[in-house]
């Protein structure tokens, strides 16, 4: 297997300038180098056939033994140096000081077909960067992972992919619930790619430790290499850097809140400089349709990163971001203006993202007040919202209040909790609904196409990645491979799998790993 190398991180970036591989503060440099842990007796679960295309990676070359060394860490890109990033962040909304690619190790970056990839192993083993922990991930939290972000591209979410999966033959020691009951998992290995992996952290680290002159050079890289189009580094291109990655960032939120994916630990360090998801622990997706839902049990008591804050959040991160380029912008106002800007923005693009979930396609004047209401009936008793929402395109402009109900009830949780007062005020809703339908130019079966391009059939809900991994866990990929296909085409009708277009199980209500979640992978 060849690949083009293209290092421009290590090449153009200050290196770590002692070479151990010891747990430490690194000073001055973006990263260190360091080599992956030798895996035990490593064994490929899942490649991904279209990342091997943007790798041009052949399936012949995917099934070689140099594939299964390199990508489970056993075996270096011939001229690759290895190397974890330094990054800081902001954790629950305090500053944590460095934390970094604690058990993540980017292999190389290569060039395919024009496009630059990085290629990084994450539970690889440990680094500078590892504080307590031991740089390994557990089969579980991979899986979750790989089949994530793979489900996520597909959806036409901004996300990093996922190359492979992989056993590594070790033992792996947690506690998932940080109880106190730790056990032996199965050791795992994904390889993730992305253009780059920098975070908000990154650039944090070095404004925090006032090594500006580490820090301009970092924004300079990214630039020239991720927004070549800004020219030449000055205070106005600063600016408009962080006026992109304001965008991005709020467009990767608001496609989070169109398919009801929960990021769960929005930590600065988590925040791709390149508005991708990335780093997928404790995510999980909306059943009931609840601003107020957090997978991760770690944040149970604030529920800092709920389903209805991720926007603001988004906000606060950015402000963060801010406050780390100011050293090489000094104006403030402009700074303000962007994040000013970016509240505006996001009232006006979540309002147009509601309206495509609706099918409202042409301007009408109450339609502010048509979402709202609608928020709120969602609210009244658990409602599923994939199920609702896909169900909503197969309204018709002439049911009636009663018909329409008909067509999304299977999306209430509790048939029963629905009251007359319930009942009365959805009715309400889809009268005005129908209304307003009554007022767009597209036919019925128009709109059912156009409208089902928004509202995916298919999402990775929690139990179905559960599933795949207690299956898995026995050494039964079968369900994982059903999933990673079915969720290639979230859009599509796929009538062979209509059993994953449905209310999560009662089992699953309360289960670790369905409903409750934790940083421990
Ligand atoms: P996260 O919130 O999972 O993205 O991780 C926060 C920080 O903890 C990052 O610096 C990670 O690299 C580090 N980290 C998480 N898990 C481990 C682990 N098992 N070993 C070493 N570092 C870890
Ligand atoms: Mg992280």
């Amino acid at each position: 297997m060849r690949f083009k190398l293209k290092n421009t991180f290590i090449q153009e970036l200050p290196a770590d300038s002692i070479e151990e591989n010891s747990r430490r503060q690194v000073y001055k440099a973006c990263y260190s180098f360091v080599s992956p842990k030798t895996t035990e007796n490593p064994e490929l679960i899942h490649t991904s056939k279209e990342v091997l295309d943007l790798l041009g990676i052949s399936e012949k070359e995917a099934k070689s033994k140099d594939f299964l060394n390199i990508f489970t860490g056993n075996q270096l890109i011939e001229n690759a140096k290895p190397y974890a990033m330094c990054y800081g962040g902001h954790q629950f909304g305090n500053w944590a000081g460095q934390l970094g690619d604690g058990r993540a190790i980017n292999l190389a970056e290569i060039e395919n077909k024009g496009d630059i990839w990085a290629l990084q192993l994450k539970g690889a083993g440990p680094t500078p960067y590892s504080r307590t922990a031991d740089g390994l991930a557990v089969l579980r939290s991979s899986i979750r992972e790989y089949l994530c972000s793979e489900a996520m591209h597909h959806l036409g979410v901004p996300t990093t992919r996922a190359l492979s999966l992989a056993l590594t033959g070790d033992n792996v020691l947690r506690d998932v619930l940080y109880n106190g009951n730790p056990a032996y998992e199965k050791g795992a290995i994904v390889c993730r790619i992305s253009p780059s992996f920098l975070r908000f952290g990154n650039y944090e680290i070095f404004a925090a430790r006032e090594e500006i002159a580490t820090l301009q050079q970092l924004v300079d890289y990214t630039i020239s290499n991720f927004f070549p189009e800004l020219g030449k580094p000055s205070k106005k291109t600063y600016l408009k850097f962080f006026e992109i990655v304001a965008d991005r960032t709020l467009d990767m939120i608001i496609h989070w809140q169109r398919v009801g994916f929960v990021h769960g630990v929005m930590n600065t360090d988590n925040l791709s400089i390149l508005g991708l998801t990335i780093d997928y622990g404790p995510y999980g997706w909306l059943e009931g349709y609840d601003y107020n839902w957090t997978p991760n049990t770690t944040d149970r008591q604030h529920k800092r990163y709920r389903y209805g804050n991720q926007a603001n959040i988004g906000l606060w991160n950015l402000l963060k971001l801010a406050n780390a380029l100011y050293p090489l912008i000094e104006e403030t106002a402009s700074l303000e203006a962007i994040l000013e800007n970016y509240k505006v923005t996001f009232e006006k693009k979540y309002h147009l993202m509601m309206k495509s979930k609706l099918g409202l396609f042409i301007d009408s004047e109450n339609d502010k007040t048509l979402i709202s209401d609608l928020e709120n009936n969602l609210h009244l008793s658990e409602t599923d919202m994939t199920l609702f929402f896909r169900s909503l395109s197969e309204i018709s402009k002439n049911d009636s209040p009663k018909e329409a109900i008909k067509k999304i009830s299977h999306a209430f949780y509790k048939p029963q909790d629905i009251t007359a007062s319930i009942e009365e005020k959805w009715l309400r809703w889809f009268q005005a609904y129908s209304l307003r339908l009554k007022e767009e130019p597209l036919q019925d079966t128009d709109r059912l196409k156009k409208m089902n391009l928004f509202n995916p059939k298919y999402v990775l809900r929690n139990y179905m990645a559960q599933l795949a991994i207690d299956a898995a866990d026995k050494g039964d990929y079968t369900v994982l491979e059903e999933l990673f296909e079915l969720l290639k085409h979230p859009y599509s009708e796929q009538k062979q799998s209509e059993k994953w277009f449905a209310k999560r199980p009662e089992w699953a209500r309360n289960k670790v790993g369905c409903s409750m979640l934790s940083c421990s992978s």
